[in-house]
Formats: structure tokens, C-alpha cells, sequence
């Protein structure tokens, strides 16, 4: 499966970054079932690159999810006892059910996806109980990273890149802005599974099939 990606530059000198350095399959070892690594992309300071960078759980991100579910699954509820109420005599009693609109189906796609998303983060919560360092750099292993910000949102889509614009952060020791854009391009990259210990400590990297 191909993918798209972002492109990163520098307004004052020749940086080339991208999102690509988080793709890929990232995990800990854990002898019951691996489990899953969150990373987001980083500056590191070591790497003077683009990486993925640890996210290590935390109690407001399960918070967080565990509202936003339950809201998405109260919209879902309400649409089918709305439509449930507006069934005709003859959808009665044909005992029809209800179907969802598209835009519900949606919400409740997006309310299964954070399920799983909370799944992952209690397990990772629940397996880095005892964690002491702090996020790491993926592949140097420095705790030495700034995050990039959370939102980027290039002009365009990714078949039709809008012009660079600023992420709204500069590039460190180098002063410039950074820059992003849809690079336009899809690929298809070999990718591999990256397993970390308890304390995000490269042990191997597996090809992934
Ligand atoms: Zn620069
Ligand atoms: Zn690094």
C-alpha cells in the first residue's frame, strides 16, 4: 500500500525532513503480547534530524479518550432511538432496523478507533508503571528532542500540494523557520518492527511482513 507523506525544509538553510521517520511498526517487548509503542515527530537534538520521538502514556490521555467515547457513543444512541421513534407502522412490522446515516456511521467508526486507542494506552500505562527516563529519540536513544507541534496542516491535500508554509517552529541552532508541504507523492516503503525495552531501549529491529 502506498502512502503520502509530509515534506519539511528550512527557510535558511538546506534541511529536507519527513514524516516518514515515524512510520513503521514500533513496540515493546512484552513476553504476553508486544505492546504498542506511541510516537509522534520530533526534533532530536543528537540525530539533528527528523525522528520519532516516545509519547509515554499518561492518566489525562485516558481521560480524555475515555470522554471522548463516551460523547461519540451518546450520538450514535440518540440517532438510533430518534430513528427508531420515526419507523413507519409498516417498517414495524416488518421489524426492519434502523440504518445509520453515513455521517453516523462515521461517528461510530471514529468511536471504535479510539477504543482501540485506549486499549493500547492502558497497556502501555499498565506495562510502564516502573518507567524512570523519560520520552526517548527512537533511534539514538537521547532524551534531548523537541516535539513538533501537534497540528500541522499544509496548504492543499496531498494530490494537490498548496506552497511551504510555516509549522510555527524553528529549526534549533540554525535559527531559520521550519517549512511543510504535502510532498504529492505516494511510495510504498519496506517497513520494519522496532522493539524497544521497558525503557524505550532499541533491542532489534524485525522485517515486517
Ligand atoms: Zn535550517
Ligand atoms: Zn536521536
Amino acid at each position: 500500500m502506498s502512502m503520502p507523506f509530509l515534506a519539511f525544509s528550512c527557510t535558511s538553510c538546506e534541511f529536507k525532513g519527513s514524516s516518514m521517520a515515524v512510520w513503521g511498526r514500533f513496540s515493546y517487548d512484552n513476553s504476553a503480547e508486544p505492546v504498542p509503542l506511541k510516537r509522534r515527530l520530533a526534533w532530536c537534538t543528537s540525530c539533528k534530524d527528523l525522528v520519532p520521538l516516545e509519547v509515554l502514556p499518561t492518566e489525562t490521555t485516558v481521560r480524555e479518550l475515555e470522554s471522548e467515547i463516551a460523547h461519540k457513543a451518546k450520538i450514535v444512541a440518540d440517532f438510533m432511538t430518534k430513528a427508531e421513534h420515526q419507523k413507519t407502522w409498516f417498517q414495524k412490522l416488518l421489524g426492519s432496523s434502523v440504518k445509520m446515516s453515513a455521517e453516523i456511521q462515521d461517528v461510530d467508526f471514529q468511536r471504535s478507533y479510539r477504543e482501540d486507542e485506549l486499549k493500547d494506552e492502558r497497556a502501555r500505562a499498565k506495562f510502564l508503571i516502573d518507567r524512570r527516563s523519560g520520552p526517548k529519540c527512537l533511534l539514538c536513544g537521547s532524551e534531548d528532542c523537541l516535539e513538533l507541534p501537534t497540528k500541522i496542516s499544509p496548504r492543499g491535500t496531498d494530490r494537490a500540494p498548496g506552497p511551504p508554509m510555516p509549522i510555527g517552529m524553528k529549526h534549533p541552532r540554525c535559527g531559520g523557520e521550519f517549512l511543510v508541504e504535502h510532498s504529492g507523492i505516494r511510495i510504498s516503503k519496506r517497513l520494519n518492527h522496532r522493539v524497544y525495552d521497558r525503557e524505550g531501549t532499541l533491542l532489534r529491529v524485525l522485517e515486517d511482513r
